[in-house]
This record gives structure tokens, C-alpha cells and sequence, in this order.
């Protein structure tokens, strides 16, 4: 029998549909309404939060067993996409607890720290993933946080930087050197709760964009972590961090792939209601070739995205584009948020309409999670071991 052949990336199964459909709807209908408030507030409201707790939304990929929707990876992209298109701040909340945290604890947890750490993370329990550090950004093993063994514990001292969820989060993904002396082979993956002693989530960032979503410094004053919350093995930290992060990008491509069918949403519908010259602007052949531009923009990061995610889900190699995706959405981000704002004109330029947060929102794609840069250098290394035929 012949193999069927491949599905468009685009085409979602039923599952898949009334996934997005439901998100869509709380986005809409739910966090729409708080977006710009919570922007100027830099606050995400409580109610919320619970609200995506509720809908299965901070445990998409948990197995049911633990507590959580049992869904695919695919899914948890689906979410942070549509949840982008009205708040790229609920998105990142999202993505950070699926693509990061959840994952990690998933794929290197042991049965112990599955049962303990994934239902709370599931039903009500906002996470954090803790790796950059005041010198270590880009560089991220260069990380000074260091973890001293105490018997049954390890002992914890330094500083995190620009940890987001930090200020409603109940657990951190933290990394620390064992000891420095060795290098990336010494960083370890520790599992901190909110109340250990020597732990205290320090200052909130005051920022451009995703305002709602939190930023804060994280300072352990030898905080005692017992050796059972030690994630993977001792000294392979690194892999854990360089693992989830691929992934994890895949999840910024889509939050920006979100931000720009939000952009473009908006810049259609204005287009059409707006008159002058006694016509709708979208009548004009200047307005419908940028809206025409957008949606290629828009068009390519969804199939750069979603193919990505799908590589990832079908166990195959997706390294380059999960770096590809995040590196190109990301520029789509802001060019279509800008362009966006112009096509609404002045009134784009202010507060009152959602765009000009969402190009404000923009800006952190070619930030966290590896900069643009460091993607670049990705995807070169990539395509120069294939083309040396090196592995
Ligand atoms: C809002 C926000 C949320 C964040 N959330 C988290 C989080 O939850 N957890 C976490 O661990 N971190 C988080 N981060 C940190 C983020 O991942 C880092 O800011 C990012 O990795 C860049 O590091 P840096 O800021 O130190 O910049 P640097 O590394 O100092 O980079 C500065 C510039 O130099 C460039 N550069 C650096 N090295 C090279 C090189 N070798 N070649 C070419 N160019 C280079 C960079 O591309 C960049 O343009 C967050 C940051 C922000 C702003």
C-alpha cells in the first residue's frame, strides 16, 4: 500500500481545532477586555490566572495521570499563538510553564518529582525557569550561582536575572554550578519552592513590552535544596538547559506569530471601517498591498512555526528550524506590528487601539531565549556541519 500522504502544515486534526477554538474564545471574551489595563497596571490579574489554570492551559502536555490535558506539543503551540494575538503577556506566562518548565520536569524528572511537581504545576501552581544571570546572558553556562553540597542538601548562593513568572510563581526551575572549576559540566538543575529559606524573588523589572507578564531578580542566600529536588543528573544541568530551550523557542516564534495575525486582525478591520476621500482606506491599493505584505509575513512564520513544532512531534530533528522559526517570527513580529500602527494612522500611534502595544510587545522575540544573534549562530553552525558533512 502506498504511504498517505503528508498532511498541510496547516490543517489541524479535530482535537487540534477545538483546542484553538476554545483558547481563541477565552482570549477574546476573557483576556481581551484586561489586556490594556493590566499593560499600564504591569499586573496580570489573578482571576485570570486561574481562569487558564482552569481551561488546562498550564498543563498541556501533562499526562492525565499527573493531572494535566495529556495534549502534544503542537497543542501548547496553539495556545500560546492565539493567546498572543490579544496579549502576548499571557502567552509568555504559557509558554514559560509548558514549553520550560513542565517539559524539563517531564523529560528528566524522576517518578518522584513527576508525582510531586507536575500536578501542582497542572492545577494551580505558576512556574519560573531560572538560567540568566547579571554576567551570564548569552553566555548562560558562564553562571556564578553556586550550589555547595551539605549532606543530604545542596546549599545555594547568587543571583537570577530577568526570571519571568517570578512574582506568581510557587516553583523554579534553577540552575547552579556544583563547582565552577568545571565548567558547563558542573551546572545542575535544582527544584526550588517560593517558601525555602535563603530564597526570595527580589526587584520587578519596569519594561517596554509584555508588562503584565513579570520580570524579577531571584536572590538564594544559602537556601538548602535537598538533594531529592535535584532535576536530572548532578553536572548535566547544561543538557537539560540547551534541550528545553530548543524547544522552547519554538514556543517564542509562536507567541510572535500570534502578536502579527493580531497586528494584521486589527489593521484589517480598521482598514475596512475607516473613510476618507469619501472611501474606505482598505479600498485603496496603498492599504491593500500592505495588508497583502502582512499576510505573507504572517503566512510564512505560521508554516516555519508549525512545521518546526510538528518536526518536534513526530521525533524529528528540529534544531535548525526551531532557531529559523523564532529568529524569522520575531522580525515578522515587528514589521507587521508596525505596519499595523500605520495603517491605522494616528490613532494607531495611541493607547486607545491595541496596536501599539503589540508593537511594543514585539520587541522581546529578538530577546529572550537566545537573542537573534544567538540564533544566527545556530543555524550557522548547523548548516556548515551539513555542508562539512561533520555531525
Ligand atoms: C523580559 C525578559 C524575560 C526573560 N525571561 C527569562 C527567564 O524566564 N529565564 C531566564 O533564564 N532568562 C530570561 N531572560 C533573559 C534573556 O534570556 C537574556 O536577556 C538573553 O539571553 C540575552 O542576554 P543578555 O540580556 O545578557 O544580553 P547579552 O548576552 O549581553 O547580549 C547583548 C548583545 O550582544 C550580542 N551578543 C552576545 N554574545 C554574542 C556573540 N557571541 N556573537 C554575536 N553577538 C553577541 C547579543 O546578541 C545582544 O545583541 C529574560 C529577559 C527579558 C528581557
Amino acid at each position: 500500500m502506498a504511504d498517505a500522504a503528508p498532511s498541510p502544515l496547516t490543517q489541524l486534526s479535530e482535537e487540534e481545532s477545538l483546542f484553538q477554538t476554545s483558547v481563541r474564545r477565552f482570549a477574546r471574551e476573557r483576556l481581551a477586555p484586561h489586556a490594556r489595563a493590566m499593560d499600564e497596571a504591569g499586573v496580570f490579574r489573578t482571576e485570570l490566572l486561574a481562569e487558564m489554570f482552569e481551561l488546562g492551559l498550564m498543563g498541556i502536555e501533562v499526562p492525565e495521570e499527573y493531572g494535566g490535558q495529556g495534549g502534544s506539543f503542537f497543542q501548547s503551540i496553539l495556545a500560546i499563538q492565539e493567546l498572543a494575538a490579544v496579549d502576548p503577556s499571557a502567552s509568555v506566562i504559557v509558554d514559560v510553564q509548558n514549553t520550560l518548565f513542565n517539559n524539563a520536569i517531564l523529560r528528566w524528572g524522576d517518578d518522584a518529582q513527576k508525582r510531586r511537581w507536575l500536578p501542582r504545576a497542572a492545577k494551580d501552581t505558576v512556574t519560573s525557569y531560572a538560567l540568566s544571570e547579571a554576567g551570564s546572558g548569552s553566555d548562560a553556562f558562564a553562571l556564578s550561582t553556586r550550589a555547595v553540597e551539605a549532606g543530604d542538601s545542596y546549599r545555594l548562593t547568587g543571583r537570577k536575572l530577568w526570571i519571568t513568572n517570578a512574582a506568581e510563581a510557587g516553583l523554579f526551575l534553577l540552575f547552579a554550578t556544583v563547582n565552577p572549576e568545571l565548567g558547563y559540566k558542573g551546572i545542575t538543575a535544582f527544584l526550588i519552592e517560593r517558601d525555602m529559606p535563603g530564597f526570595r524573588v527580589g526587584k520587578k523589572e519596569d519594561k517596554l513590552g509584555i508588562r503584565a507578564s513579570s520580570t524579577c531578580e531571584l536572590i538564594l542566600d544559602d537556601c538548602p535544596v535537598p538533594k531529592a529536588n535535584v532535576v536530572g543528573e548532578v553536572g548535566k544541568g547544561y543538557k537539560i538547559a540547551i534541550e528545553t530551550l530548543n524547544e522552547g523557542r519554538i514556543g517564542i516564534g509562536a507567541q510572535m506569530l500570534g502578536l502579527a495575525q493580531g497586528a494584521l486582525d486589527h489593521a484589517l478591520e480598521y482598514s475596512k471601517q475607516r473613510k476618507q476621500f469619501g472611501k474606505t482606506i482598505s479600498e485603496f491599493q496603498g492599504i491593500q498591498f500592505e495588508l497583502a505584505e502582512m499576510a505573507v509575513d504572517v503566512e510564512a512564520a505560521r508554516l516555519m512555526v508549525y512545521n518546526a513544532a510538528r518536526l518536534h512531534d513526530a521525533g524529528l530533528p528540529f534544531l535548525t528550524e526551531a532557531a529559523m522559526c523564532k529568529f524569522y517570527a520575531s522580525q515578522v513580529a515587528e514589521r507587521v506590528a508596525s505596519r499595523a500602527i500605520e495603517v491605522l494612522g494616528g490613532v494607531g500611534f495611541t493607547k486607545d487601539y491595541p496596536v501599539e502595544k503589540l508593537y511594543r510587545d514585539a520587541k522581546i522575540g529578538r530577546i529572550y531565549e537566545g537573542t537573534s544573534n544567538m540564533q544566527r549562530l545556530t543555524i550557522a553552525k548547523q548548516l556548515l556541519q551539513e555542508r562539512t558533512g561533520k555531525t
